[in-house]
């Protein structure tokens, strides 16, 4: 299999097959990230794509979805995609579904009627890196697209039938400003019904990942979303939780809170924080 650097995946993609397309990120300009700060964005061949589907095929049948890798494979043409599609169901019959992580810039490069048609092949929940709800922090990251861009790259997204998974930053708005935070990422969550929200703290200050603790109980309580997962068992969050929504908005509030009043605050921000997991629910 040709894969190329550090290969990064969301923690609930375990069992995907993962499948080089790209290397690094064609972004590769977030303020926050050094993921693939070594390795030059470049397309992977199709031959090469190929080779590695073949190798799959006669190794390992079982995958049921495939994760394209690296940074935003959905960067690429549709075109591209609908050829790494076609190799797949043709190769790998039993593959489901394929993700892997998309921008907001990415979306937004397709028509509706692209999107479609790449759903209609099986492309499905790409991990979209919205981060945050307010423009100002879109910005200060230098994400490379506005609160309205990411509006309507979302709503496409839902025109089309294609689901989708987005990342939530806590804590990005900085200190003094975590209730602002919250409402404004679960506006645009609830606006937007993604399938899974995955959040992870940016924790760069003293303090901060207190700080996220509230912002996440915060920003949970306001959602308003219908069959969601909220998946908040990034390493770095101090108290570890997840859940189906809205059945279980409740109890991780509950959770979050309890983590929040049981801990001392130095035991929060000791990174990472081993014993305060908390659960998971569901
Ligand atoms: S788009 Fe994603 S991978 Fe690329 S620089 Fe930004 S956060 Fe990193």
């Amino acid at each position: 299999m040709h894969y190329t650097g550090l290969i990064f995946r969301p923690p609930y993609e375990e069992k995907s097959l993962l499948l080089q397309v790209t290397t690094g990120c064609s972004h590769n300009r977030c303020t926050f990230c050094s993921m693939y700060q070594e390795v030059p964005f470049t397309v992977s061949p199709i031959e090469e794509v190929e080779e590695d589907i073949l190798y799959i095929a006669k190794h390992n049948t079982l995958f049921k979805r495939v994760f394209l890798v690296n940074g935003d494979a959905f960067c690429l043409s549709t075109e591209r995609l609908v050829r790494i599609a076609e190799l797949i169901h043709e190769h790998l019959p039993r593959i489901q579904t394929i993700g892997g992580y998309a921008s907001i810039k990415n979306v937004l490069a397709k028509s509706v009627d692209e999107l479609r048609l790449l759903a209609e092949l099986g492309y499905a929940d790409f991990n979209i890196g919205l981060e945050s709800g307010l423009d100002d922090v879109l910005s200060f990251m230098n994400k490379g697209y506005t609160l309205e861009e990411a509006r309507m790259a979302l709503a496409r997204l839902n025109e089309a039938g294609m689901p989708f998974n987005l990342n939530i930053i806590t804590c990005a708005a900085g200190r003094g400003r975590t209730l602002e935070h919250a409402e404004a990422n679960a506006r645009i969550v609830n606006e937007a019904r993604p399938t899974l929200i995955f959040v992870s703290p940016l924790h760069v200050d003293k303090g901060a990942r207190l700080e996220q603790l509230v912002e996440s109980g915060e920003f949970v309580r306001r959602l308003e979303v219908e069959d969601c997962v909220f998946f908040g068992l990034h390493v770095s969050n101090p108290v570890r939780v997840s859940g189906r929504l809205p059945e279980d908005k409740d109890l991780i509030v509950e959770e979050l809170e309890a983590g929040l009043n049981f801990y001392p605050e130095w035991r929060l921000n000791a990174v990472p924080a081993k014993g305060a997991e908390g659960r998971m629910i569901g």
